[in-house]
């Protein structure tokens, strides 16, 4: 990239950025908090999330000693709860290891639980000013397009090459807005879906893709593995005003939420009512769930089944569903 084209890429995004609210005070928590919600999530969604979150936990030190349930109610949702964990054991680590201070190194970035490159990068470039590259998949598609580059960009290789590309052009007065830019740029007009927005892209004049009509076909993604598929029977069980739930084992897939039991034989003299509540398939990265779920309610509380009985305002204040069983909310109370 050349000094003007990244002049006329810093111009684009001055004139265009959007206005985000981690935008408003980038200072490090708020930056990296904002970047870790906002790697399997939409923008849109995260706002809300981002804003409770934060009067939730107002600083790094709030997060390091946040009681785990209402780190997990605070994250209902929004899924890929490894991530909040991640974000208390880190901020630990800060509180302990860095004086309460976000490092601005990269390397020392790096140490903290669920820091990758990316994250680092954008936090030692926005937040301190470090011309360190910052190369989310918005980046490396658009890099891939600019360049009519065939790498797959799934590869950590590509990544790193990619890095190393943008190092050499980063600009040193304005490493993070030049990041940003480039992030902004893939995310709303080189698009992850959809035809990209070449007539208004910046960078168009340069783009070799464009020029020779490979937009299309870039960027090159190698497939990921198809996902296994888990069938599960599950029960909205009912007593009086009260639901059952049932915790999540301590390590794996949504370690310590809340989820509906799995179906096991109750008594036939116990049951008061019984219907089908549903069906649906909620998607993870590597699996999916494919559920069905009958709804009973119950002459007298069960106990046993390792099964807490809640209210719809204790469920509401304290415990965290995840979205998985969303399409069966409405059913549950
Ligand atoms: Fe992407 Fe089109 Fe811009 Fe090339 S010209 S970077 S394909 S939006």
């Amino acid at each position: 990239m050349t000094e003007k084209q990244t002049q006329e890429l810093l111009d684009w995004y001055d004139a265009n950025k959007r206005d985000l609210p981690w935008r408003h005070e980038p200072d490090a928590y708020h930056v990296w908090l904002s970047e870790i919600m906002l790697q399997q999530t939409r923008v849109e969604a995260v706002k809300g999330y981002y804003a409770r979150f934060l009067a939730a936990f107002p600083t790094v030190a709030d997060l390091a000693e946040a009681d785990d349930e209402r780190l997990l109610k605070a994250w209902e949702g929004l899924g890929y709860y490894s991530r909040v964990r991640n974000l208390k054991k880190a901020a630990q680590v800060i509180m302990h290891e860095h004086d309460g201070i976000i490092p601005a190194s990269p390397e020392q970035l790096l140490k903290l639980p669920g820091i990758g490159l990316y994250t680092a990068g954008a936090i030692a470039s926005i937040v301190y000013n470090l011309p360190v590259p910052a190369v989310d998949g918005n980046v490396l598609r658009l890099l891939a397009r600019l360049q009519a580059d065939h790498s797959d960009i799934a590869l950590d290789q590509t990544k790193r090459e990619f890095a190393a590309r943008l190092l050499r052009v980063i600009p040193q007065d304005r490493p993070g807005d030049f990041n940003q830019a480039l992030i902004e740029l893939g995310a709303c007009v080189c698009r992850p879906n959809g035809v990209p927005l070449c007539g208004i892209c910046p960078l168009q004049e340069n783009c070799i893709a464009r020029l020779h009509s490979l937009t299309a076909e870039l960027p090159v993604k190698s497939a990921k593995k198809p996902r296994k598929i888990a069938h599960r029977q599950l029960l909205i069980l009912r007593f009086e005003d009260k639901l059952a739930l049932r915790k999540r084992p301590s390590s794996g897939l949504l370690a310590g939420l809340w989820e509906l039991p799995e179906a096991f034989v109750i008594p036939s003299e116990l049951i008061l009512f019984e219907e089908h509540a549903g069906t649906a398939v909620h998607i993870f990265t590597h699996i999916e769930w494919h559920m069905m779920v009958r709804k009973i309610t119950l002459r007298e509380e069960l106990r046993g089944e390792c099964l807490v009985w809640i209210t719809q305002e204790e469920l509401e204040r304290d415990y965290a569903l995840p979205s998985a069983f969303a399409d069966f909310r409405k059913m549950m109370f």
